[in-house]
């Protein structure tokens, strides 16, 4: 899934190339891809594009009276859309301006998960699902993250993907970190003090400006084969920074992925449910 440099890197290519362009409509192609009710987005018909911004994982169209907040979730992107077919291939939703061409959000695949709300004008960027967010997680200082980081104990891993907590990381932005910071995924967050709540930091955003520099050399978004990495979806292959082969634990819906010498003291790591079988 495309997360924080992905997405920002993303918002930055739609600001340089739709900022000021006047909406005319926004058009949901299947039902399903409007979340919201009310504001109504043709609140915005009429209005030029303030920005594209980014807050977690989505992105922001700011407009006057009404914001949409998009999701990509796995597949979906927004494209730059000068046919506008009656029938895009997996086309959710577009946004039509005066001039120029549209913007259509697809997504692939057969999830439709992908969607866009409509944020009231008063709320700023409070709003639901924004609501829910921690702070972004590449403006949180040393202080604040040793207080997240006090809140709940819990994997460090975990507490990095959970978008309650800090937003805008995902499955290979939290492998990264922890190899970055030395920690094993599995460090439960209340023991980490205020050294490591820094390293945590540190290790946030050296991994989101290596993310940003290389997604800001490319036209469109990255899959997820070509975003660096040191240890994510290198299971087997040597520890780029001390050769060890680095190992996983794997779950339904992801990999940890990490270095035993550089993370765990050389101790394997095995998932607690399964870790019963292994004495
Ligand atoms: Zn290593």
């Amino acid at each position: 899934m495309p997360e924080l440099p992905e997405v920002q890197a993303h918002a930055d290519r739609l600001a340089a190339e739709f900022t000021g362009r006047v909406l005319t409509r926004f058009v949901p192609i299947k039902f399903t891809a409007l979340r919201t009710a009310v504001p109504a987005p043709d609140a915005a018909y009429g209005q030029p594009l303030l920005d594209v911004g980014r807050r977690g994982k989505y992105i922001v169209f700011e407009f006057e009276s009404v914001q949409f907040a998009i999701h990509l979730m796995q597949g979906g992107r927004l494209l730059v859309d000068d046919k506008q077919s009656a029938k895009p291939r997996g086309g959710q939703a577009r946004f039509v301006f005066a001039e120029g061409p549209a913007l259509l959000l697809t997504e692939a695949g057969t999830e439709r998960r992908a969607g866009v709300w409509c944020l009231p004008p008063d709320r700023g960027l409070d709003a639901p699902p924004l609501d829910v967010l921690g702070p972004d997680a590449d403006t949180v200082s040393p202080e604040q993250m040793l207080e997240l980081l006090g809140r709940k104990n819990q994997r460090i891993h975990g507490f990095l993907r959970d978008q309650r907590s800090i937003a805008g990381l995902g499955r290979r932005l939290a492998n990264e970190i922890c190899h970055r910071a030395r920690l094993s995924p599995f460090a439960m967050t209340g023991k980490l003090g205020a050294d490591q709540a820094s390293t945590i930091v540190e290790a946030i955003r050296d991994t989101v400006a290596e993310g940003l520099a290389s997604e800001r050399e490319r036209d469109s978004m990255s899959s997820s084969k070509e975003r660096p990495s040191a240890v994510h979806s290198r299971t087997g292959e040597p520890c780029p920074v001390c050769e060890t082969e680095i190992r996983a634990v794997e779950y339904s819906g992801y990999t940890v992925a990490y270095c035993p010498t550089c993370q765990t003291g050389g101790k394997v790591l095995a998932d607690n449910t399964t870790s019963k079988f292994l004495k």
